[in-house]
């Protein structure tokens, strides 16, 4: 009798014993999607995710040599282009991609971002730089806009299908202050208000805007970020640009920033992973939140509901 099977059973949960969705949980079957900054880290976990439930993707990153890699990597649906987000014609072209590729677009995910400076005097309001600001606001927020923007034009021209998820990577750094430098706080709070008003004016074409927040996954971006807190003289190094710095984080660096993470989660005995974030991704990517629009899916171990992260 169903009732009485193993919960934890794979096929009881539409997975084959490789954590493969079984067919009838895929969950973006025929779907088209672009997925910003999809070469690496928390990007390549929602492309994979993405591909695994029948998508035809669209990796679309600055990172010529990891994009190229991943698309040959996954297959024949799989295509790359080179795309700086802050760029509108690269943005333009990436959707234009997808649409002369594959005929359509379903899925605009907005995951490029980049941390900036992590020097004492560009984590500080009273000396941080201008041109630095400028440049992470861009990539962040003004990517994140033109993303939602060239998008919601394919999904509106391909009426009266009325239909399509753009979802946004932004942060608990677009909730809460104190987590970043100025820029990135500012550039995520951007991408939860630019959802929620996207939301308000695509809703009428039947296109769904949401954003997910994440923390302290182990991705290059926070191992970066972690390597310079524990160097004092990076820590002062006005040129230093931890944005590229690290291709493959060491398996050692991996454990301890997830350690780290550990300690501050409310919810105990699991470790968070990028794959954790895809599957909210693919949540609000797919028709399973067909009624959600506008919000913003925080996935944090239960660490902003708690005391802890200030300690
Ligand atoms: P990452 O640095 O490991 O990967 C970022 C990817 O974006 C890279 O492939 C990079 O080449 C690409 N990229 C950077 N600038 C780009 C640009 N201008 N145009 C196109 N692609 C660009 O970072 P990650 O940790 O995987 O972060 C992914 C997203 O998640 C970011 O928006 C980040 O702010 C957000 N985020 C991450 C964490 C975390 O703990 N790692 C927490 C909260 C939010």
């Amino acid at each position: 009798e169903k009732a009485h099977q193993p919960a934890m059973s794979p096929s009881h949960h539409g997975w084959d014993a490789t954590g493969a969705p079984t067919p009838m949980h895929k969950r973006l079957d025929g779907k088209v999607a672009v997925v910003t900054g999809g070469a690496r880290g928390i990007g390549e976990a929602i492309v994979r995710l993405f591909v695994r439930h029948g998508a035809k993707v669209v990796i679309a990153d600055i990172d010529e040599a990891a994009g190229e890699a991943l698309a040959a990597a996954l297959g024949p649906h799989v295509g790359f282009v080179r795309c700086d987000v802050s760029v509108e014609e690269d943005v333009e072209r990436a959707v234009e991609r997808a649409v002369s590729r594959h005929g359509r677009l379903d899925v605009f995910c907005n995951n490029a971002g980049v941390l900036g400076r992590q020097t004492r005097a560009a984590k500080s309001i009273l000396t941080f730089d201008a041109g630095e600001f400028d440049r992470v606001l861009r990539v962040n927020a003004l990517g994140a806009a033109l993303g939602m923007k060239h998008a919601a034009r394919a999904m509106v021209a391909a009426a009266p299908r009325r239909a399509g998820s753009i979802v946004s990577v932004a942060s608990v750094a677009g909730v809460l202050g104190g987590l970043g430098p100025h820029a990135y706080t500012a550039s995520k709070h951007a991408i939860v208000g630019l959802t929620k008003n996207a939301a308000c004016e695509l809703g009428a074409h039947g296109i769904r805007v949401n954003c997910v927040s994440p923390f302290g996954v182990a991705t290059p971006m926070l191992i970066n970020a972690w390597r310079q807190g524990h160097d004092a003289s990076a820590a002062d190094d006005a040129d230093a640009d931890i944005d590229l710095d690290v291709a493959v984080p060491s398996d050692e660096e991996v454990g301890k920033m997830e350690e780290v993470v550990r300690g501050l989660a409310t919810l105990k005995g699991s470790t968070l992973r990028p794959r954790d974030i895809a599957e909210a991704v693919l949540f609000l990517a797919s028709d399973d939140s067909r009624y959600i629009s506008g919000h913003n899916l925080v996935v944090d171990g239960g660490v902003t509901t708690s005391r802890n992260l200030i300690g």
